[in-house]
């Protein structure tokens, strides 16, 4: 499993600058691996919406230390690319949990007539 700073060092030879430029990027795409230590955090945020939410989390774009301007997006797309081979959407993520009971359980709200 490819570790953040080995995505950032990919992101420097694609584009130029240093690790620090990209690692806060990596690093927020891998920190699920806090909730799951296995392969599984990856449900969180490695497919398309995750990637725009690193948009909205980051900016459109960063400035590397070069001054070159990288988006973010793309920034993203490789993490992705690079662990899993292309970019799922979260639908392809969803199709894989296998559903249970309790996921569709309610209780009576307090304003319910009986
Ligand atoms: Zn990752």
């Amino acid at each position: 499993m490819a570790h953040p700073y080995h995505h950032s060092l990919s992101s420097v030879r694609k584009w130029g600058g240093r690790i620090e430029d990209y690692q806060r990027i990596h690093d927020w795409f891998d920190e699920s691996k806090k909730i799951i230590a296995d392969f599984r955090h990856r449900a969180l945020r490695h497919h398309a919406e995750g990637i725009f939410m690193a948009e909205t989390i980051f900016g459109s774009t960063i400035s590397l230390s070069t001054g070159r301007v990288i988006p973010v997006r793309w920034i993203g797309e490789q993490h992705v690319r690079e662990d899993l081979g292309f970019i799922p959407s979260f639908a392809d993520w969803m199709k894989a949990i296998r559903p249970e009971p309790w996921m569709g359980r309610a209780l009576r709200m307090d304003s319910e007539e009986n």
